[in-house]
């Protein structure tokens, strides 16, 4: 059987893989992308209207690749002609003594130049009356926070990318990967694909695909859900005048003001969710995460209580240290690999830059050292856990 012939070869179209695409194709490869279901599905973890991006993070290497990650999405809204960011602001707020201490995020946004304001209870409270915090609450905000409209941007890099003359194959399944010297081969049902560089964008599913070179690492997946109030007072959480926020306690939650679903806000536990397998993994709604959310809401957000009109579920592929794989294999270095930690849909693109610098480059100027598969925790198979971010 011969095989079709690229520069490249992506495997997995959610919002990686079609970054990686678009971007591979954006630089003059010639790039196939193989998605075992159809695009755009809700079967892994890029699917539903909305994902908060923020340049508010926790270490200087995230606020540098969320910098950066503004200027990819701007560059895919320009060459799909769409709008893809839609800027808030963004509140990080919590108790003085949260589990995920502010501090944090303010030396890294310091050390990055990005400005932001501290707020105390009364100044959260007079500029969005939604909050129903106690004086014990603070909070930084940060104006250029917003919402990624991820489906729309995923299918915006798929269309791009397609425009740039790449071949994106849905509904096929990568079953066997052969490598050989410098050359990669995989099969799809009775096709064959060959390329001297393949990226791996899995997620859920990185665990099965790592197998096939022999790579274990310690990932975990669960199954999370969003859920839509309608809220009683919407006027309070209208896009434009409400920010995206994040409760930086464990647990933590986060919200949106009102996008995608009409009269409706999105507010959810931040890995709340139980270790599934992606295959087998149900659409079933997780009670114990709904009566989490909904306890927070009556506390917090009074306004946004309403009766629920839509869940989703959706999953998440964490690494012990919730910090994001993008590296090259280490004993195969025209293989790369990107896994989001449940956090990566706002770098989608820049993450898939990076890994078409890494297959056509063998490297990327962008800093990416603290996502390198050879950190210690990776190593480990019982490896501790911290999933707060
Ligand atoms: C409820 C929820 C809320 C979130 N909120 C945010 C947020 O606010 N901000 C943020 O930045 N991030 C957020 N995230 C995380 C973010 O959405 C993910 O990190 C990101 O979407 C991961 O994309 P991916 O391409 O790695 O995974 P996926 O989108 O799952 O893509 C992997 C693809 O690979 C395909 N595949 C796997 N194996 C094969 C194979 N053998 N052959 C062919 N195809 C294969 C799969 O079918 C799948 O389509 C959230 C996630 C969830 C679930």
């Amino acid at each position: 059987m011969s095989a079709e012939r690229y520069d490249a070869i992506v495997l997995g179209l959610g919002g990686i893989g079609s970054g990686a695409a678009y971007w591979l194709a954006k630089r003059g490869a010639r790039v196939v992308g193989i998605e075992q279901f159809e695009l755009g599905h809700a079967r892994g973890e890029s699917h539903d209207h909305s994902r908060i991006i923020r340049l508010s993070y926790v270490t200087p290497a995230y606020v540098a690749l969320a910098k950066a990650a503004y200027a990819a999405w701007a560059g895919v809204a320009a060459d799909a002609d769409e709008q893809l960011v839609f800027t808030t602001g963004g509140l990080d707020l919590g108790p003085r003594d949260g589990a995920i201490p502010l501090d944090g995020y303010a030396a890294a946004m310091d050390a990055c130049d990005v400005a932001y304001e501290r707020l105390d209870a009364p100044a959260i409270r007079a500029r969005w009356p939604a909050f129903a915090i106690g004086d014990d609450v603070h909070g930084l905000f940060q104006a250029d926070g917003g919402i990624v409209a991820a489906e729309r941007a995923t299918r915006a890099h798929q269309r791009a990318a397609r425009k740039l003359g790449a071949h994106l194959v849905e509904n096929a399944a990568v079953t066997a990967i052969a490598i050989d010297g410098g050359s990669i081969e995989v099969q799809v049902g009775g096709v064959s694909y060959r390329a001297p560089k393949l990226i791996v964008a899995a997620g859920p599913w990185s665990a099965p695909v790592l197998q096939h070179f022999g790579l274990t690492l310690p990932l975990e997946v669960t199954k999370e859900q969003a859920i839509y109030f309608a809220a009683r007072d919407l006027a309070g959480f209208a896009l434009g005048r409400f920010p995206v926020w994040i409760w930086m306690d464990d647990p933590s939650f986060y919200g949106f003001p009102e996008f995608g679903e009409r009269d409706a806000v999105k507010i959810t536990q931040d890995a709340g969710g139980r270790a599934v397998d992606p295959d087998t993994r149900g659409f079933d709604e997780d009670p114990a995460i709904t009566a989490r959310v909904t306890e927070f809401v009556r506390r917090y957000l009074p306004g946004a209580l309403g009766p629920i009109v839509r869940l989703k579920t959706c999953l998440y592929t964490l690494t012990p240290d919730r910090d994001f794989v993008i590296d090259t294999l280490p004993n195969h270095p025209n293989v790369s690999l990107a896994i989001g930690a449940g956090h990566a849909f706002k770098f989608a693109s820049v993450i898939g830059q990076t890994l078409s610098d890494l297959a056509l480059d063998g490297g990327t100027q962008r800093a990416i050292g603290d996502f390198a598969l050879d950190r210690p925790i990776l190593q480990m198979s019982a490896p501790p856990k911290t999933y707060m971010v």
